[in-house]
């Protein structure tokens, strides 16, 4: 949902291109295929699709490894506030962002955008501003003209905001995928089903995407 509206902003302000990276996460043949229906619905042609395999190597976390489950919200837990959640995939946006600016020196590309959030979401380290401020000190230091910038138009927005600007913008929601556990139909329980089905109610609007289930009475 986050990394459409990014997407849908860059495309409307930029001459955009899109990378999409599988990292052996669970539901990385839905994700590939939102992305190939995004890109197609915000004309964006130049398209990279990359395979990490570091990430599901290393595992450690519920979206790469099957041993450990994906977790289900539940009246009990509050979504952000404890501990850094399993769902974490160990300094994965940096495997991200990586590949992202490498490719943009290639491209002569100023601008890598990217869908980060801070606010009422998981609590993931790599989601902070002062990780963006110091990724983009290496990008300066490691890059030949040092010019290139990573953008996170969204990380200081709470997430009904964030849906408000995609209806805004068009954003093709109804193409886009934020489950961790399921291919065939959103399960509604997850950590990121419900901050989305939250997200969605708090901004008065209808999630196009079909559930399985809604998770009742959850507390976020
Ligand atoms: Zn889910």
């Amino acid at each position: 949902m986050d990394s459409g509206v990014c997407a849908a902003l860059a495309a409307r302000d930029t001459e955009a291109s899109a990378m999409h990276i599988s990292y052996g996460q669970r539901t990385e043949d839905r994700e590939r295929r939102a992305f190939e229906g995004i890109c197609d619905r915000l004309g964006i042609g130049r398209r990279l699709v990359i395979r990490n395999e570091a990430l599901r190597l290393v595992g450690g976390s519920a979206l790469t490894d099957e041993s450990i489950a994906v977790p289900e919200v539940n009246g009990s837990n509050k979504i952000g506030s404890g501990p850094i959640p399993i769902t974490y995939v160990p300094f994965r946006n940096a495997h991200f962002l990586a590949a992202a600016v490498s490719w943009a020196e290639v491209l002569g590309a100023g601008k890598v955008y990217i869908g980060a959030v801070e606010q009422d979401s998981s609590g993931y380290p790599d989601c902070r501003p002062a990780y963006y401020r110091a990724f983009n000190q290496a990008v300066k230091a490691g890059t030949r003209e040092g010019i290139i910038e990573i953008v996170t138009p969204l990380i200081a927005m709470r997430k009904a905001e964030i849906v408000k600007l995609g209806l805004e913008l068009n954003a093709p929601f109804d193409l886009t995928w934020s489950c961790y556990s399921r291919e065939d139909r959103a399960c509604g329980v997850c950590e990121s089903c419900v901050l989305r089905l939250r997200a969605f109610a708090e901004a008065g609007a209808q999630d196009p995407i079909p559930y399985a289930e809604q998770a009742a009475g959850h507390r976020i």
